[in-house]
């Protein structure tokens, strides 16, 4: 087989701009990739069926990470369903129908560990997905996201695609979505804590008793060109760390980096979500890959990325 990531290879990143996107231009620019595809919203905007088809027409890929998307922390999924849902899915279709009928390009499509039921058995294994009713609070994002692998799985089966589907955990990482109304937690507890300094108080969500898995996304970005590189099956990967904590221990571990004396309080009438989605990782595993950041590390540097940049992303649309 040759190297999809080979350096003559065109390999688009779709949503370089994001938090996933930037780590991978990061991540290929270091692997000493040159021919690297990026497009802008304002350049083209993936849920416009014609234009996406002429662009991919144009610039014939021959790698894709899928990495664009309409994402948030639980408040922008609970708000905002109708946008995760209609975005998505015409991402992910008008992506896909373009890629299998121009050109020949290897395409990994990203997802993400809420695509599984919501009482899946833990650590999840990639073949929990469809074994039961999701979790409200993002169903919405989901059903797009398992719409996705499904239609990737189809063009695979029907037109013999190399489409290929990885699902991470939470992720995190400098590029990172600090507004706290769409934030996800981990960003979210950073800049609270952050904010309230050395004798403050921080205001957690919930019951604190939640567990969540987190990814450092430099990390992800290694694995997904590994998966690139090395894995072309139907079935769905898990991308994760395979441990999981509480959001109590959560707030506890970045209070103790961000802001030592710092109080914490719970405010019970924000939503929990799903109470756990810790992933099985042992298909990654044995395909030979492991992440290395250790979350305290990786708590560390996205709080100086933060400091450094006040949470904007250079070249970042909004
Ligand atoms: P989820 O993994 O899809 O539920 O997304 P989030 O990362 O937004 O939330 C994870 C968990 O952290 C939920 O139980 C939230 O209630 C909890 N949480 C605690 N404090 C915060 C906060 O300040 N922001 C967010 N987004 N979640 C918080």
């Amino acid at each position: 087989m040759t190297d999809p990531l080979s350096p003559e290879s065109r390999v688009w990143v779709a949503g370089h701009n994001g938090l996933v996107g930037s780590a991978l231009l990061r991540r290929l620019k270091a692997e000493g990739l040159s021919r690297l595809l990026v497009a802008s919203h304002a350049e083209l905007d993936l849920r416009n069926q014609a234009a996406t088809r002429a662009w991919v027409a144009a610039n014939r890929p021959d790698a894709v990470f899928l990495a664009a998307a309409t994402v948030g922390g639980i408040q922008a999924n609970v708000t905002r369903p109708a946008d995760f849902l209609y975005d998505n899915l015409m991402i992910a279709a008008n992506v896909l129908e373009a890629c299998a009928t121009s050109g020949n390009a290897k395409v990994l499509v990203l997802g993400s560990s809420c695509i599984y039921p919501r009482e899946a058995p833990q650590p999840i294994p990639e073949e929990a997905l469809l074994g039961g009713p999701l979790e409200p609070t993002n169903e919405a994002y989901a059903v797009a996201k398992i719409a996705a692998l499904k239609l990737a799985q189809a063009y695979r089966k029907q037109h013999g695609s190399r489409f290929i589907s990885a699902m991470p955990s939470n992720l995190y990482g400098p590029g990172d979505n600090f507004d706290l109304a769409t934030a996800h937690v981990l960003p979210a507890l950073i800049r609270k804590f952050h904010e309230a300094g050395q004798s403050g108080t921080v205001t957690v969500w919930g019951s604190g008793r939640p567990k969540r898995e987190f990814l450092h996304v430099d990390d992800l970005a290694d694995a997904l060109v590994f998966l690139m590189r090395r894995y072309d099956d139907a079935a769905p990967i898990n991308v994760g760390t395979g441990e999981d904590e509480t959001i109590v221990e959560l707030a506890a571990r970045v209070r103790d980096i961000v802001a030592p004396r710092a109080h914490i309080v719970f405010d019970a009438t924000k939503p929990d979500g799903t109470p756990r989605k810790l992933l099985d990782v042992s298909r990654l595993r044995a395909l030979g890959w492991k992440h290395r950041i250790g979350l305290d590390e990786g708590i560390r540097s996205t709080w100086e990325w933060y400091k450094q940049t006040g949470g904007k992303r250079q070249g970042a649309s909004q």
